[in-house]
């Protein structure tokens, strides 16, 4: 078997929080369990709420954890000639069409919201003739056709978890109005250059899962492996988030250390018997997916604390 390969892939936006620390963690445990590589990536296509500073910090962070990487690329800031080339490819393949539809035509016309709040894109701007398209004084947005038929996700953590675009999402974005490309479209590439073999990202993710499929296999790319990690969750039911300012390493780094923290978030996860201090190399030592809860995970961050 061929060397699996994990990555990170952290907006810089601000401080690490737990949820990114834990997928961070189980993404990097399960490759290093098995000596693999670890890669590194900063998605900052949101230069507005992006910076080199918050990327800094990510690393610092990171490494504060004691979760090294082999490699970091290019940031995707860096790359729009990359993803122009890969559009291109897939435009030649009479698969995009312009869009012109404003948000408020989005959200008013779709009635089938799914449950994570977005909506199935009707195929409204699929058969525009070339005469209407110069009728819009507008630059369109460009999605993408997708077809008729189920998309299966083997998935570490959530098991098999399967997806139809057509009904479930209908023809996707792949290049915004401004020009710039989405999530989808440069994730599905940094992952295919960087031969990525393992996706281990948040649960909130797994319905993305299938709209990458359908770009790797349109754009030459294998699938990866995938394992959707559980939400964290505070006692009080709450999901954790990045407002809760207690939850950022900034506030964390100066109050415990990097062995409590990772011994709360091991035990807390299942993957350890009892919460004890400990270090990255050591849990990967000891790492199995077998062992991750499914369900979300409660962590009371106070038991750190006291
Ligand atoms: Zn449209």
């Amino acid at each position: 078997m061929s060397t699996p390969i994990g990555r990170f892939a952290p907006t810089p936006s601000g401080r690490m929080h737990l949820g990114n620390v834990f997928a961070a963690l189980i993404a990097w445990l399960s490759v290093k369990s098995r000596n693999g590589g670890f890669v590194l990536r900063m998605e900052d296509l949101d230069t507005q709420r992006t910076s080199e500073e918050f990327a800094e910090i990510l690393r610092q962070d990171l490494q504060w954890l004691g979760l090294d990487w082999d490699v970091e690329t290019q940031p995707q800031s860096k790359r729009t000639a990359v993803y122009d080339g890969y559009f291109e490819r897939l435009r030649d393949m009479g698969l995009l069409y312009p869009c012109y539809c404003t948000r408020s035509q989005l959200h008013s016309v779709n009635a089938p919201h799914l449950s994570d709040g977005t909506y199935v894109y009707p195929g409204t701007c699929r058969n525009l003739t070339p005469a209407q398209q110069a009728s819009f004084d507008r630059a369109p947005a460009w999605r993408i056709i997708v077809p008729d038929r189920n998309w299966k996700v083997e998935d570490l953590v959530q098991g098999a978890y399967e997806e139809n675009l057509a009904t479930d999402c209908g023809d996707f974005v792949v290049r915004r109005a401004d020009g710039v490309h989405v999530y989808q479209l440069a994730v599905t590439v940094d992952d295919g250059e960087s031969g990525v073999t393992e996706v281990v990202r948040g649960m909130d993710l797994l319905s993305s899962a299938p709209r990458q499929m359908y770009l790797q296999e349109l754009l030459g790319f294998s699938h990866p492996q995938y394992g959707h990690v559980p939400m964290l969750m505070a006692p009080d039911g709450r999901r954790l988030s990045k407002r809760d300012k207690d939850m950022d390493l900034g506030y964390l780094c100066s109050h415990t250390t990097p062995e409590d923290l990772l011994g709360l978030l091991a035990h807390a996860c299942g993957l350890l018997e009892k919460r004890e201090a400990i270090s990255a190399p050591e849990l990967a030592r000891q790492f199995s997916w077998e062992r991750l809860k499914k369900e979300n995970i409660c962590l009371d961050i106070s038991e750190l604390l006291r």
